[in-house]
């Protein structure tokens, strides 16, 4: 019998040992600065990050779950309030909603994106909605056009957790609604060594409001004003990290999506690549949809090749949903996507034996 090597989902430790150098001596010197909180490295990442996406600010944040629920309360979303959102994303604005006690109300996904589909948001808009949350699934920019015109002034918070670099119409996502939402989980795009979040904003008082609510609501040094602050900080450590890895997005993000080419060169018919590679869409998952998605994932498992799905639950269908206050509008093209849906091995630091070993799969 031979023995096969394993294709994990990711691997981290191969992007270290790409940068290990750099990244070691970035945290060396926060270390030996003795200043881990709010100093020269935050802000130095803040302002990096702000030039990289075209964003007038970036407000560094503890995660990205925190950086969604503080956007939503800067744009003044309040209990009681709807949160117009889709379904299929992971329950991130779910969370973030029903920590601030508004109202999620789920609408449907647009079939060929698996993001929002602008009329549905539309026709679900009330005089109590505070917002829409718009996620750029699996790193592919949504329908920000049509989204940002029916929306018509209700402010749209992108949640780019998965989307850094992503470009709609030639801009990055996170400066096209009020506020774009960033984790750097350690597996997204730009993933820190630790939690650590962002919020990006084309709106000076928007940020100026952001920077005291993540910080205990101060207007200055223990001076409290407004309601909703708390410690929500990106550290010294993650931002000196992040600044690193900041200067090779780009190249990873190109990296990524050579795996998706060589994916969809390969794929059987039955078997869809979801997104197509390029400006809008940064590999952060390759997602495959197949009728029969259950064989796939046990051809791949007897190939060694680790799979998931992302995510295998619907938000309303969640057990806490049973007993909280929400509204789920038609969900037909999101109930039918569950069901089929299949992530494969897509990082930067895949070998050209493992890609392969991928691909000869989705071609049987
Ligand atoms: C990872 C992720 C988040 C949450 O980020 P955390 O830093 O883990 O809180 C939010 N939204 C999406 C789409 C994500 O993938």
């Amino acid at each position: 019998m031979t023995t096969r090597v394993a294709v994990p989902l990711n691997d981290l430790a191969r992007e270290h040992a790409a940068m290990a150098d750099d990244i070691t001596a970035a945290i060396d010197a926060v270390l030996a600065s003795g200043w881990y909180v709010h100093g020269s490295r935050h802000d130095a990442f803040e302002r990096g990050f702000a030039e990289y996406l075209g964003a007038t600010d970036v407000v560094g944040v503890a995660n990205g779950t925190d950086a969604l629920e503080l956007a939503l309360r800067a744009v003044g979303c309040s209990p009681g309030d709807e949160v117009v959102t889709a379904a299929n994303a992971g329950f991130y604005t779910s969370a973030a909603a029903l920590a601030i006690g508004a109202v999620p109300v789920y609408v449907d996904i647009d079939p060929a994106t698996l993001s929002i589909d602008p009329a549905a948001a539309a026709a679900a808009l009330t005089d109590r909605t505070r917002a829409v949350v718009v996620t750029h699934l699996y790193g592919k920019a949504a329908h920000m056009g049509e989204l940002l015109a029916v929306a018509a002034g209700i402010p749209v918070i992108e949640d780019c957790a998965q989307a850094h670099g992503a470009r709609w119409n030639g801009r990055h996502v996170g400066t096209l609604g009020a506020a774009g939402c960033f984790s750097f989980y350690p597996t997204k795009n730009l993933g820190g060594v630790g939690d650590g979040g962002a919020i990006s904003l084309g709106d000076p008082e928007l940020a100026a409001r952001l920077r005291r609510l993540r910080q205990y609501g101060w207007v200055q040094r223990y001076e409290v004003a407004p309601p909703g602050g708390r410690n929500s900080r990106l550290d010294e450590l993650q931002a000196a990290v992040l600044s690193v890895k900041l200067a090779r997005l780009d190249e990873l993000n190109d990296r990524r999506r050579r795996v998706v080419d060589a994916y969809r060169v390969a794929a059987a018919a039955g078997v869809t690549v979801v997104h197509e590679p390029g400006p809008d869409f940064v590999a952060h998952l390759c997602v495959v949809r197949t009728a029969d998605r259950d064989a796939l994932a046990k051809r791949m498992a007897s190939a060694g090749v680790a799979t998931s799905v992302h995510y295998p639950v619907l938000d309303p269908d969640q057990p806490i949903m049973a007993e909280t206050r929400h509204v789920a509008h038609d969900l037909t093209h999101s109930r039918a996507a569950v069901g089929e849906i299949l992530t494969v091995p897509c990082h930067p630091f895949m070998s050209d034996e493992e890609i392969a070993r991928v691909a000869e799969v989705l071609a049987a």
